[in-house]
């Protein structure tokens, strides 16, 4: 089953170069992958795709077999839904607890109260941060805020987790840590797509890894050959 189906996309902005051109892939149910690339090369691009921040200009964006080009209106919250996200700078709500902002999305899919709040501390316990649900996130570490970042991402059980630079902001061994509980994801029926330009996070991971340069997919690399 595949979750993310990239087939043939092309996406010109108005008066500028072209940001991806006929790029193709497929991430599987269950799959980890990298995207990298340097600046300018589509990678945000191609995250607006899926997020339906962006609409192809042509070929089509596949969201669990389905063709998001039949997605508009009101179903694109529900589509986002489905796709957990993860930013560079967490984005969580400084005025809120930590157990608020992991309850958030629970909530506005009205989830009932007791319900949410089971789940909040499961995935609060997962990441390490039982002990937190009632601090601030300004009390956290740089790496405890990006945790409850994860934790808010992955509490409504998305399909695929999308991250942005999850480890920009971080040293190598809290960056290793992020890293460590993205992989735990795809056994949990997660796909998680990270894109990065860490390189040496990225040798590290083993995962596949797909390569853009100027809006181009140049490279899809394996696990295994990323091993020799
Ligand atoms: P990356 O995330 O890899 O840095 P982007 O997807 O942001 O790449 O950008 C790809 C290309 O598209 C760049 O040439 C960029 O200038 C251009 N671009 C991105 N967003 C817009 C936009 N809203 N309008 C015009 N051009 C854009
Ligand atoms: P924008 O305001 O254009 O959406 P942001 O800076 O808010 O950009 O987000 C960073 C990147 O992550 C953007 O490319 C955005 O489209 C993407 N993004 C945000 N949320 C999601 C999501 N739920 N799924 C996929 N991509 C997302």
């Amino acid at each position: 089953m595949s979750v993310l189906r990239f087939d043939n996309v092309t996406k010109h902005y108005a008066g500028g170069h072209p940001a991806l051109v006929d790029v193709s892939f497929e991430v599987a149910a269950g799959e980890m992958l990298f995207v990298t690339g340097h600046s300018g090369a589509g990678k945000s691009t191609l995250l607006k795709l899926i997020h339906l921040s962006e609409r192809p200009t042509r070929g089509a964006v596949l969201f669990a077999e389905r063709n998001l080009l039949k997605v508009r209106g009101g179903k694109v919250a529900l589509h986002r839904r489905q796709v957990g996200a993860v930013y560079q700078d967490h984005r969580l709500l400084t005025d809120r607890s930590v157990g608020e902002n992991v309850a958030l999305p629970l909530i506005l899919r009205g989830d009932r109260r007791a319900d949410a709040d089971k789940r909040v501390r499961s995935v609060l316990e997962r990441m390490g941060l039982g002990h937190r649900e009632k601090a601030l996130p300004t009390q956290l570490s740089a790496g405890e805020q990006q945790r409850v970042g994860i934790a808010r991402a992955i509490v409504a059980e998305p399909r695929l987790l999308v991250a942005d630079e999850p480890t920009g902001n971080l040293d190598p061994a809290l960056a290793a840590e992020i890293m460590t509980l993205f992989a735990e994801l795809p056994a949990r029926g997660t796909s998680v797509l990270v894109v990065s330009h860490d390189l040496a996070l990225l040798k590290q991971m083993r995962k596949r890894v797909l390569i853009l340069d100027h809006g181009r997919l140049v490279d899809d690399i394996s696990p295994q050959d990323l091993a020799e």
